[in-house]
Order: structure tokens, then sequence, then C-alpha cells
């Protein structure tokens, strides 16, 4: 008998124990966001896709050369001016390669090439990864989604 009351005691008193809990978070701010229609801003240091600058890129191919992945594919061509100044051939960027370890980031004398804040990049189709960095649109996709 005074273990059916001690069990009825013990019930009420961890169910009191629980709205408690959930009465004190009814007023506190919450840590989750309605995502995807609210989302985050990304820190400072985050690596989201590596993007470029081209009027700042004095092409000296130094980002190219670090790349542990070779992800990076710059041609040059000389120009037609007097001064012969280099032009892009193309500047690719293959993001199915690209482990985000900022190397050509840091490397850039110039930061024209740096890594933006886009990170939801998730495509279906394959041939999306393969970025032209010349494109000024490039990543307006990915940046803007259409979100219902
Ligand atoms: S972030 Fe790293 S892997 Fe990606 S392009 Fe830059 S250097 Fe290459
Ligand atoms: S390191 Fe910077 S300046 Fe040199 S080619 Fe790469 S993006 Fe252009």
């Amino acid at each position: 008998m005074i273990k059916y009351f001690t069990c009825i005691i013990s019930g009420i008193w961890n169910l009191a124990k629980g709205l408690f809990v959930t009465l004190k978070n009814v007023f506190v701010k919450p840590v989750t966001l309605q995502y995807p229609t609210q989302k985050l801003e990304m820190t400072q240091r985050y690596r989201g896709l590596v993007d470029l600058y081209p009027e700042k890129c004095i092409k000296c191919g130094q980002c190219v050369k670090i790349c542990p992945t070779a992800c990076l594919d710059l041609s040059v061509k000389a120009g037609e001016g007097a001064d012969k100044k280099k032009e892009f051939g193309h500047f690719k960027y293959n993001m199915e390669l690209c482990c985000f370890c900022g190397l050509c980031e840091q490397v850039c004398p110039t930061q024209a090439i740096y890594m933006n804040k886009i990170y939801e990049i998730a495509v279906y189709e394959h041939g999306k990864l393969h970025i032209d960095l010349l494109d000024k649109d490039k990543y307006d996709e990915w940046a803007n989604p259409d979100v219902k």
C-alpha cells in the first residue's frame, strides 16, 4: 500500500518538474531559426564558395599554384593594346574538387579571390559545380534561392 502511494507522489513530482522546465523555456528567446524562411548571417571567417573580383586580379596565378586540389584553372593571354596588358582567357573553378581550405584567398596579393558567404550549395546537376569565375551572375541562383 505504501509503495502504491509512493509511486503516485513520485509521478506527480516528476510531472511537476517537467512542467516547470517547459514553463521556464516559454519565456526564453528561441535559439533556432525558421529555416528556410529565416536564414543565419554567416560569420566573418566563414568559408563559402570561391569568388572573384575580376577587376582586382593581376593574373599572377598564385592562387592556382597553391590550390592543393587543382580546382582553379586560369588561362591568360597577351592583351591587344600597346602595353600588352595581360587579359583573361578563362578562369574556372571546379567546386567538386574544392576542399574549402581558403589558401587561394590567403595567397592572393590583391584580395581578388575570396570565399563568399553562400552555404546553400546543393545542386541537382553535376555541371553546375563547374563555375566560370568571370561570370558575374554565377552565384545568383545560390545567393537568392527561390524559397516557397
Ligand atoms: S579553397 Fe582551397 S581547394 Fe578551394 S579553390 Fe581555394 S585553394 Fe583550392
Ligand atoms: S592570386 Fe589573386 S591576383 Fe593572382 S591570379 Fe589568383 S586571383 Fe588573380
